[in-house]
């Protein structure tokens, strides 16, 4: 008998759609509502600044699943309607088109908005955001028109968007208010380099300098930055962050600080409701912790299915995330310390190399550049938590895949 009638999940991202997957897959045989505020069936978001800002983009395979997935599954898509209201005491969520769903159990899997920046003229026409589908095309068809680009915020979306611009001849500056792009994910040395294969493309990288204003005639023609000098744009792409969808909770009085608060089974303070992905907050046990990651939503939008269903907490989690610019495919996993030590491999110049972290003989993390393979290996040696041999580890010569195989 479950223990649930009925799951409403309110979310079609990533998370969402991974959830209702998992309940099924678990056995769960009541039933599943799944609540979208988009129209269109659950995307994939990572393309969106990537190869959807390309000449070719790819359009349909960048579903999640496809409208059969969740035929099969007998989950009944709420799409085009945001939900509007939770109420747990209740066992109700309320949606935007006046309807109320009973709910038993209710898994907030919201997302997030992308941050924006309050300076004169940031309302004007062409300075943009990137979420969306919409908002990628809007970007793309900007791109297609040609004319000067500037990106605010050096983060990863940024950079993806930066590369691609330029890669469709747009003159493209990224402007990054730290002292690199990418500082905080890659540390100094890697972020370093990867700001000098921007520059060796073409892009052209402001760092240590904010945006005053935009402005123009309706739309903007000019970025004024904090030091006074002024770039010329068509297109302003704003990639400065984003702020998690947390009105729900907040107005139903979940337990809210950046993010919503769960515990590892992504429980939030109400019983009967629960969190994952980029809105999520997880308690590490002295702190809330919120990822916005690919791998982040798809296993804990999986685990937070078994979870409802009184399962016990999933498997130690080993943040990972990928990033892809131009040939370059950058892969960071695990949470190193700035303190820990380093060993190299490959080659820093030729951008094919990887960064093992670790403290006392333990792996706590890796940054990759071109060498997917040394990924996998590290993240099952991270997870194990194992002290390696410190020799093998300093040896460049030793592989990551070898590492694993000697600590077996
Ligand atoms: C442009 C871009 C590129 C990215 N690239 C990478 C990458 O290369 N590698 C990587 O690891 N990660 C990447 N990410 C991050 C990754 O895509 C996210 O971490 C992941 O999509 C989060 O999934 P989610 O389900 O938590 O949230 P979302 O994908 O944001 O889904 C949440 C959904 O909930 C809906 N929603 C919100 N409020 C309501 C409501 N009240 N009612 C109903 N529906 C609602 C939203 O409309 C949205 O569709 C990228 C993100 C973006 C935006």
């Amino acid at each position: 008998m479950d223990r649930y009638e009925h799951v409403v999940v309110v979310g079609a991202g990533l998370a969402g759609v991974s959830a209702v997957g998992s309940l099924r897959e678990q056995g769960y045989g009541g039933q599943i509502t799944l609540v979208g505020a988009e129209e269109r069936l659950p995307y994939a978001r990572p393309p969106l600044s990537k190869a959807a800002l390309l000449d070719t983009p790819r359009s349909a395979d960048e579903l999640l699943r496809p409208e059969s997935f969740y035929r099969d599954r007998d989950v009944t898509l709420r799409l085009g309607t945001a939900a509007t209201a939770l109420r747990p005491r209740e066992g109700v969520v309320e949606l935007g088109n006046g309807n109320r769903l009973r709910a038993d159990a209710v898994l907030l899997c919201t997302g997030g908005s992308p941050r924006s920046i309050n300076v004169p003229g940031a309302d004007l026409g062409g300075v943009c955001t990137l979420r969306t589908a919409e908002d990628a095309a809007r970007i793309r068809d900007h791109l297609e028109r040609g004319g000067p680009v500037v990106v605010v915020g050096g983060g990863f979306i940024g950079t993806e968007v930066a590369a691609a611009a330029s890669a469709r001849g747009c003159p493209t500056t990224v402007v990054e208010a730290g002292a690199l792009p990418m500082l905080g994910a890659l540390g100094a040395d890697v972020a370093t380099r990867l700001a000098e294969a921007h520059r060796e493309r073409g892009v052209t990288v402001r760092t240590g300098v904010g945006v005053r204003a935009f402005t123009g005639d309706g739309r903007v023609r000019n970025v004024v930055l904090t030091d006074g000098s002024t770039l010329q744009a068509e297109l302003v792409v704003v990639g400065v962050g984003m702020a998690p969808e947390v009105r729900l909770a907040v107005d139903a009085g979940l337990t809210v600080g950046d993010g919503v608060q769960v515990d590892a089974l992504g429980r939030t303070s109400n019983p009967s409701v629960w969190a994952a992905g980029d809105v999520a907050a997880v308690s590490t046990g002295d702190e809330h912790r919120r990822f916005e990651h690919w791998q982040n939503a798809k296993e804990r939008g999986s685990a937070l299915a078994r979870a409802v269903l009184g399962g016990t907490a999933p498997p130690a989690f080993v943040p990972w995330f990928w990033s892809d610019q131009y040939d370059l495919n950058i892969q960071v996993a695990g949470e190193p310390a700035p303190h820990d030590a380093r060993c190299w491999r490959g080659d820093v110049e030729a951008l094919s190399f990887s960064v093992l972290h670790h403290r006392d003989g333990v792996l706590t993390g890796i940054t990759a550049v071109n060498s997917g393979k040394d990924v996998r290996p590290a993240i099952e040696l991270i997870r194990r938590g194992t002290a390696l041999d410190i020799d093998a580890l300093a040896d460049a010569s030793t592989t990551v895949k070898a590492l694993l195989k000697a600590a077996r």
